[in-house]
């Protein structure tokens, strides 16, 4: 049986381009040469890394030694804050961690494991209701023993978008070293490391329409920073390993492709976005936006419902074909309300209605119509269903 499927998820992961995949394949095979042998296999393929490494840094603005490659955009968030709270530490003796309460669980179950474990002092730095950090908040809490700040620059689950330029001004005039999860906001917005005055920013390629398990970190040159993985000296002698030489290609033709056709793809997600955003909260009483309403990632729409589980939302919604998500891939099947939603002031019961909706390149007018003319009912459904268990 052949059934239409609509992905409606690509902040969980995008499909890789086909031009990316073509850029990929002769290092699968031909070119399979270690980037650290001495040989011309070993050139070639360290060529294809060194080229790979400057596309990303035309992109970012920044050079080439200042682009680590990782295995994903989770590497590259504990290597930034595992790495400069132990630079920090060795150097200055500070301890003290402030991250937001939003982030995305590779940094903020890596702060509490710093916690945990390391014993560094971890405070939450507080969102308001739309999930943003206020640089002046960030100020009050700086402490002159601070070792690093770290504030995501769009939002995974409600598709807030934070002030990174002003919160990294804050933190330089403190001479704090300043990180940002850039992984969900590359995308769509530009990543000029200079323009957001950032110390560390961590990609992941596959939100970006490159492959899985290929990530990098931007470290500004001077930022200090403790490798965390051992063995060779690759990468700067701070991620030792052999380089994942096709997945580094297919990340640089992936953000480049991205980096170019950035405003033409950003203009047709606004356009099916805004639709999301506005008809939803009008067709189905009980829902509201989550997130910022205008401040907030061109691809993204998100909502709470009252009385309706939001996971049985999402299987209903695969059953009539469509692929959506509560908000964040890692907490599937969890009956815990969404930290992200409590930190913007939800209650529980409303944080378990979650649902986001986030549209890419090949989404068409034709795909938003029909899951918007689908959405009310089920939503309908679950709730009487909610009510005949009560
Ligand atoms: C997807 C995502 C990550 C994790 O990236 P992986 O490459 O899947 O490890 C981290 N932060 C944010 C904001 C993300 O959206």
């Amino acid at each position: 049986m052949f059934e239409k499927l609509t992905y409606l998820d690509h902040a969980a992961t995008t499909p890789v381009d086909s031009q990316v995949q073509q850029a990929m394949l002769e290092y699968f095979s031909e070119e399979y040469g270690n980037p650290s042998s001495v040989h011309r296999f070993g050139q070639r393929a360290e060529s294809a890394v060194e080229e790979s490494r400057q596309r990303i840094a035309a992109v970012l603005g920044c050079q080439a030694n200042e682009i680590i490659f990782t295995s994903c955009g989770s590497e590259s968030d504990n290597l930034a804050l595992r790495g400069a709270a132990s630079a920090a530490r060795k150097q200055r003796g500070a301890s003290h961690i402030l991250v937001s309460a939003v982030e995305h669980a590779a940094v903020i179950e890596t702060a509490l494991d710093l916690r945990d474990e390391e014993q560094y002092q971890v405070e939450l730095i507080p969102v308001d209701q739309t999930g943003a950090v206020n640089p002046e908040t960030v100020r009050k809490m700086l402490r002159p023993d601070t070792a690093v700040v770290s504030v995501m620059y769009a939002n995974n689950e409600i598709g807030t978008i934070n002030p990174i330029a002003e919160i990294a001004n804050v933190c330089n005039e403190q001479g704090v070293i300043f990180h940002t999860d850039a992984v969900q906001a590359a995308s769509q917005l530009p990543v000029m490391v200079n323009e957001l005055g950032v110390d560390l920013l961590s990609l992941g390629a596959h939100k970006f329409y490159g492959p899985k398990g290929i990530g990098a970190l931007y470290r500004r040159e001077g930022t200090p920073l403790q490798p965390i993985s051992t063995g060779g000296s690759q990468e700067f002698g701070l991620r030792a390993g052999t380089q994942n030489v096709p997945y580094i290609v297919g990340m640089a033709e992936a953000l480049e492709i991205t980096d170019r056709e950035r405003s033409q793809h950003n203009k047709h997600y606004q356009a099916l976005r805004d639709q999301l955003l506005e008809r939803v909260p009008s067709l189905i009483p009980g829902s509201q936006i989550t997130g910022h309403h205008s401040k907030r990632l061109p691809n993204h729409a998100s909502f709470a419902f009252e009385d309706v589980d939001g996971n049985a939302l999402l299987a209903a919604l695969d059953l009539a074909g469509f692929a959506c998500s509560s908000g964040s891939a890692c907490k599937t099947g969890d009956p815990e309300p969404s930290s992200v939603l409590l930190a913007i002031g939800l209650p529980p019961a409303l944080a378990l209605g979650s649902l986001r909706i986030s549209v890419g390149r090949h989404t068409t007018q034709e795909e938003v119509d029909q899951f918007l003319a689908v959405l009310p009912d089920i939503v309908e459904r679950m709730r009487s269903a909610e009510r005949v268990a009560q």
